[in-house]
């Protein structure tokens, strides 16, 4: 354990220390009280830590103190994989620094007007905060003056290397002048990283901050099984069922996103969708409306919500489950932010179990299933909730009025009061209905969990889907070979597969394995267990105005023309290294 210091511990400065007590900070974090006595010392540091550990202040409030506010040119400069994490870096670090005069803050990423951007940079910002490929053009340009440059702090380099952006930011590190502190933080540290620290970083210390558990405590996790109804009736239920401040509802695709947020919308909620099809100002002002509560609904992609940072969330749920456990761990935490308690709601296909199972192994726990709010949990939330409007009435003074028309309404109807009120209370319920239809019927979930391997012998009741087979089971990590048709002659790079398979499928780039780009198409290595709607989805995707049209090389299940050609290369646990033969092309 490390031993407990305050703030004040660590000789920060009065300004710092009060903009600190106005967010609510009570003590430091333990990745702040490592890292920041090392930072303010001078020395280089490699911060290992998982998400939520506060790493943002751990690297800015150091900086911050060397900070000369008379100097108006870039001191601190921070590379972030996106640009939702650079605006969320650049806030937080505008909130360290509030009571500092004359510190400006800047953040630069893509998608942003340049004559904007150099505007903001005239202005002399001392602390710049940015996106790899937009920082590099500005450096480029020469528009980006690091001369006088004191920290540069490389943010979830992982993420960035996932993303293909090491390039660049290996291009970066070696155009801005040597003498200045480095940081570099990564939840792992994969070999590219290890070899940046190694390159451009001066006898670093790590400060490695193991996590208690892989997710917060206080998220309570749960699954439900999908069957008897659709998700998207499924969501109407939960949604009503929970009690939740703000919500995020996580789906696979972009389209997914509009989809489910015209449901909802349907049944008045407020919501909206955030994918990376929208503008960095609409996503602004998306998560803003959020943050204020003008907005109670979030149906987002993984891309489009990372490192998103909203108090209000108190309930995530994953509509789509995620490929990678990673993700999930991601996305639920979301919620439980700064402290409050959370909760995560999981649909689970019946054939996506397996998925289920990885998740649980990554986060070293089981998440109990939850059943569909039944029929009467719904109609008791709805009745209390009428009764307490009725309540609200009966205490306004402007009942005499209405009991006027009561009295002719009786006249005119030859009904007694307790028919005419039972009347009016069927009227009043016709947007929400008081009583429902009965559920559908379906086997209780140990039936269904029971059956794995005696296939086929159990239907659903419900939607009369036959369940499943039981599919070997294979270990985590297992990888399935996908072809794509398209390649070198099409100018096709890495990345440009990369981000469109992370944007399109809720995909981390952690788990995009090899890939391998060949003249008229590529192979790219994607978790085993790929459900058929996004191969699907993946067909019709485009990069570079192309569709990829993905088809499943190396598998199991479908792709069996192509087993015997590829057979003897590829081995049991994935591929080797030998360069493999391309399956005969398609006429
Ligand atoms: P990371 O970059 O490690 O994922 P962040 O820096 O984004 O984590 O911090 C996560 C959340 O914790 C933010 O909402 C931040 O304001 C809050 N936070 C950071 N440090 C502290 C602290 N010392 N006390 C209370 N809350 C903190
Ligand atoms: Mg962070």
């Amino acid at each position: 354990m490390t031993k407990e210091v305050s703030f004040i511990d660590l000789g920060l400065s009065k300004d710092i220390l009060n903009a600190l007590n106005d967010l609510g900070f009570t003590k430091p974090s333990p990745i702040q009280s490592e890292c920041i006595p090392l930072l303010l010392e001078g020395h280089d540091v490699l911060g290992m830590a998982q998400t939520g550990s506060g790493k943002t202040a751990a690297f800015s409030i150091p900086f911050l103190m060397n900070i000369d506010p008379n100097l108006k040119v870039p001191q601190l400069l921070v590379l972030a994989p996106t640009r939702e994490l650079a605006i969320q870096v650049a806030d937080a670090c505008s909130e360290y620094s509030k009571y500092m005069k004359g510190v400006k803050v800047l953040a630069l990423y893509g998608g942003q007007r340049y004559d904007v951007q150099l505007r903001a940079l005239k202005q002399g910002p001392q602390i710049v905060v940015g996106t790899p490929g937009r920082l590099l053009d500005h450096l480029n340009r020469k528009t980006l003056d690091l001369t006088s440059l004191k920290g540069l702090v490389l943010d979830e380099a992982d993420e960035m290397l996932r993303m293909g952006f090491i390039d660049d930011v290996e291009s970066i590190m070696a155009t801005i002048p040597e003498d200045h502190q480095t940081a570099l933080f990564s939840a792992t540290m994969p070999a590219p990283i290890r070899r940046i620290t190694k390159r451009f970083m001066h006898n670093p210390k790590e400060v490695q901050i193991k996590g208690t558990n892989q997710t917060a405590p206080d998220i309570e996790q749960s699954y439900w099984l999908v069957r008897g109804v659709r998700k998207n009736e499924a969501i109407i239920r939960f949604l009503e069922a929970e009690d939740f401040d703000a919500a995020i509802i996580f789906v696979r695709t972009k389209s997914a996103t509009l989809e489910v947020a015209e449901v909802l919308e349907k049944h008045g909620y407020s919501c909206a969708a955030l994918n990376g099809d929208m503008t960095q100002q609409l996503r602004e002002q998306t998560l803003d409306r959020l943050r204020s509560g003008r907005l109670d609904i979030l149906i987002a992609t993984d891309v489009a919500a990372r490192g998103l940072d909203v108090e209000r969330i108190s309930l995530v749920i994953n509509y789509d489950i995620t490929l990678d456990s990673e993700s999930y761990v991601h996305r639920i935490g979301r919620t439980g932010r700064a402290g409050r308690a959370g909760r995560a709601i999981l649909f689970v296909d019946s054939r996506e179990r397996r998925l289920l199972k990885n998740i649980e192994r990554t986060i070293k726990k089981t998440i109990p299933e939850v059943g569909l709010p039944s029929k009467e949990l719904l109609e008791k939330r709805r009745l209390t909730k009428f009764v307490e409007q009725v309540q609200k009435q009966l205490q306004s003074n402007d009942l005499n009025q209405y009991q006027k028309l009561l009295a002719q309404i009786q006249a005119d109807s030859c009904a007694d009061l307790e028919t005419i009120a039972t009347a009016l209370l069927k009227l009043a319920q016709s947007e929400r209905p008081l009583i429902l239809p009965p559920d559908p019927v379906f086997k209780s979930s140990h039936e269904i969990r029971d059956r794995d391997s005696r296939s086929g012998e159990h239907r659903l009741r419900g939607d009369n889907r036959e369940l499943p087979k039981r599919r070997e089971r294979r270990d985590v990590g297992d990888m399935d070979m996908y072809r794509i048709e398209i390649g070198k002659e099409n100018g096709v790079e890495v990345r440009h597969i990369v981000g469109a398979i992370a944007n399109e499928a809720d995909i981390s780039s952690r788990y995009i394995g090899n890939i391998k780009l060949y003249d008229t198409y590529s192979t790219v290595e994607l978790p085993k267990g790929m459900p058929k709607d996004i191969l699907k989805h993946f067909e019709k995707v485009r990069i570079l105005n192309k569709p990829m049209k993905m088809s499943l090389v190396g598998g199991t299940s479908s792709g069996k023309r192509n087993r015997r050609a590829n057979k003897s290369e590829i081995s049991d646990n994935g591929f080797t290294k030998k360069r493999i033969r391309p399956p005969a092309p398609k006429f």
